[in-house]
């Protein structure tokens, strides 16, 4: 038995199968935790002799215990509000297979909704391909079913489908022009708008549409997190763009509604904040406590890939004149990460295209080679989605830059994105293996909520089996040890939260931050942990979430 000394643990869990992830395979029967800590491990003899008369105690009855997962890209307070308050029709939550299951929601949204009021919906990215009818529903199939609402759906971020009240409330007709960067469907027989927007078009509809207020985005957030917590996820990397959200975790540490620790990335260029400010404040990575602390900045350079925004050194698939974009001159991210460089703050910079990994690159060796400095922990936001070439991997190495890939993207419309970037770059997709021979240092992040939800253990199932949801297995080659998926949001995904001294294993000295399985995801089919249900999740010794 290994302990710390103290009159008696606050909580033990004991009879289970406790794998600790500590050293090679460490498994133990029990542990207890006293003021957050794990302060013992070992038999359940021992922990549980330590007990008290005010102990709780827990028996797993053979069950599997694992720290508690960690997701180190996530946009939860932007979207956590949506989750809670939009009508869901996203194939990838619920059950949607046609334009008529679609209809069916928005019509029992309605039937609750007063006269006139907004009901406005969610679909999942590139749905249309997918669902039975292989197409959206147009204002006239929103209309059949609600004629007296304004009805507005998204599909993803490019695509909003309107109803004719709504297209009323915005004042789109016939001939509203197309806004700059933006397009609006119209009937090639009629003239009239389909109620199809596209890109910054969805604006004019979002802009009339009712926004949520400061205290459903805090409830948004407790949602999300618990959401989280289903499973088994006790710490998120969440990316902010404005105060509010910072404000609304503050407020919800004070009021004891956080219950999963959170690590904020402030977003700088296109966002409300600014590096400026943080540094001027003299914020550096780690400030706050263990709940809620500051991890680095995010910045972008390129769009994302189901637009065809994302930025290529080869055009896009069928589309010989479309690299992609870049939203940042090299010399701007050259000089906002070097300042945080310089400030203590590390870096996330988001890259999807070899373009913008490039950029990162050239602007992380710059700022390394002006103030050299080791453990910056910088990282490259979904690196290791598409393109791994072995001198960006070499660059990646010897800067010692961290990728940020994102398997759910390749689990849920990997066959889609075929469409975008050919089959020949798509065979290097998601090259987890490759990256890891390389000496590359990878963690998971999923993107989430929105897309989909937060799930680890759908992400390390597909890291470890490569088995989509579509049915095919993509690139089994590319396949990584249960064990090396599992550290993607464990012992490695600490590490990148300068955390590998307070979570990842279940060690005496760290936090108890726990999560219990039906099943042992080490003992079945690599496909299958992503089905398995988490039983319960313990934060810092205390149990948040019980199914
Ligand atoms: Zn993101």
């Amino acid at each position: 038995m290994k302990s710390r000394h103290s009159p008696h643990p606050d909580l033990i869990l004991h009879s289970g199968k406790i794998r600790t992830l500590a050293g090679n395979g460490s498994i133990c029967e029990a542990l207890a935790c006293a003021g957050g800590r794990i302060v013992a491990t070992g038999s359940s003899d021992e922990i549980r002799r330590l007990a008290g008369p005010d102990t709780e105690s827990f028996d797993l009855k053979g069950r599997t215990a694992i720290p508690g997962l960690t997701d180190t890209h996530v946009h939860l307070s932007e979207k956590g509000t949506a989750e809670m308050e939009l009508v869901d029709c996203r194939d990838f939550y619920v059950d949607v297979n046609s334009v008529a299951d679609i209809l069916q929601r928005l019509a029992n949204a309605a039937a609750g909704a007063p006269k006139g009021s907004w009901i406005v919906a969610h679909g999942s990215p590139m749905q249309d391909f997918r669902i039975e009818d292989k197409r959206f529903p147009n204002r006239h199939d929103l209309d059949r079913v609600v004629p007296d609402n304004p009805v507005s759906i998204s599909f993803g971020a490019h695509v909003t489908i309107a109803n004719t009240p709504a297209l009323a409330a915005a004042k789109i007709t016939r001939d509203t022009p197309d806004p700059a960067g933006g397009h609006i469907r119209h009937d090639p027989q009629t003239g009239e708008p389909t109620g199809e927007l596209h890109e910054r078009a969805q604006l004019i509809v979002k802009k009339v549409a009712p926004e949520f207020n400061y205290l459903q985005l805090k409830d948004g957030i407790v949602f999300a997190l618990d959401q989280c917590l289903q499973r088994g996820v006790t710490t998120v990397h969440d990316i902010v763009r404005y105060a509010e959200p910072v404000r609304a975790y503050q407020e919800l540490y004070k009021e004891g509604r956080m219950h999963a620790r959170v690590n904020i990335l402030p977003r700088v260029i296109e966002s409300m904040i600014e590096s400026k400010s943080l540094i001027e404040l003299g914020l550096i990575t780690g400030f706050g406590n263990e709940w809620l602390r500051i991890g680095g900045v995010k910045m972008s350079i390129d769009g994302g890939i189901t637009g065809r925004n994302a930025c290529f050194h080869e055009p896009y698939e069928n589309d010989e004149h479309n690299h992609g974009i870049i939203r940042i001159q090299q010399d701007e991210l050259n000089h906002t990460v070097q300042v945080c460089h310089d400030a203590g703050l590390r870096c996330c910079v988001h890259a999807i295209g070899d373009k913008a990994f490039d950029m990162a690159l050239d602007a992380y060796e710059n700022a390394i080679e002006h103030s050299p400095r080791k453990d910056h922990r910088h990282r490259i936001e979904h690196m290791g989605n598409w393109l791994a070439t072995p001198k960006l991997m070499q660059r990646m190495v010897r800067s010692g830059i961290v990728a940020i890939p994102n398997i759910a993207f390749a689990y849920y419309i990997g066959d889609a994105i075929l469409d975008c970037v050919g089959e020949r770059r798509l065979t290097k997709a998601f090259p987890f293996r490759t990256l890891l021979k390389n000496g590359i240092i990878i963690a998971g992040g999923s993107d989430s909520p929105g897309y989909w939800p937060v799930d680890p253990l759908r992400d390390i199932a597909t890291a470890a089996s490569r088995k989509m949801r579509w049915g095919d297995v993509w690139v089994p080659e590319e396949r990584i040890s249960v064990s090396e998926a599992f550290a993607m949001h464990t012992t490695t995904a600490s590490w990148v939260g300068f955390e590998e001294n307070e979570k990842g294993t279940l060690e005496v000295g760290k936090l108890g931050d726990i999560a219990v399985l039906t099943e042992d995801p080490f003992e079945i089919q690599p496909e299958r942990i992503k089905d398995i249900k988490v039983e319960m999740t313990l934060v810092g010794g205390e149990v948040k979430y019980q199914a």
